[in-house]
C-alpha cells in the first residue's frame, strides 16, 4: 500500500474517514452486534456485514437470535468472532484493544 500524504490536518477523524483510518492501520472493517440469545445470554458478536434480517444466528448455538447493532468499527482478528458478556473479556475491552467503535445510528 502506497503511502498516504500527510498534512490533512487533524480533522482527519471525521466520520466519513474512518473506514480509511481502518485500513491504513491494517484492520479488517467489521460491526459489532449485541446478540439476545434464549439459550446462552448475551453476546457480543463481529461479523463482516450488518444482517439484513431483524434476526442473527447465535455463534454458539445457532438459534436466531433478536439483535442490537452496536456499531461499526475495525478487528485484528478473524471474523467473526464472539464472547459472552459473562467472560471476563468485555465490550469495552474488546473496542479499546481493536479500535474505537462508532455509536450505530439506530434503526427504524
Ligand atoms: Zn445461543
Amino acid at each position: 500500500m502506497a503511502g498516504i500524504a500527510v498534512g490533512l490536518g487533524s480533522n482527519i477523524m471525521a466520520t466519513s474517514a474512518l473506514p480509511l483510518e481502518i485500513l491504513r492501520n491494517g484492520l479488517t472493517p467489521c460491526y459489532f452486534l449485541s446478540l439476545h440469545c434464549r439459550e446462552c445470554g448475551d453476546i457480543r458478536t463481529a461479523i463482516p456485514e450488518v444482517p439484513s434480517d431483524r434476526f442473527h444466528s447465535c455463534p454458539r448455538c445457532h438459534q436466531a437470535c433478536e439483535y442490537t447493532l452496536l456499531g461499526e468499527g475495525g478487528t485484528q482478528r478473524e471474523l467473526p468472532f464472539w464472547n459472552r458478556i459473562q467472560d471476563s473479556f468485555t465490550m469495552a475491552n474488546m473496542i479499546e484493544m481493536h479500535w474505537r467503535v462508532q455509536v450505530a445510528r439506530r434503526q427504524a
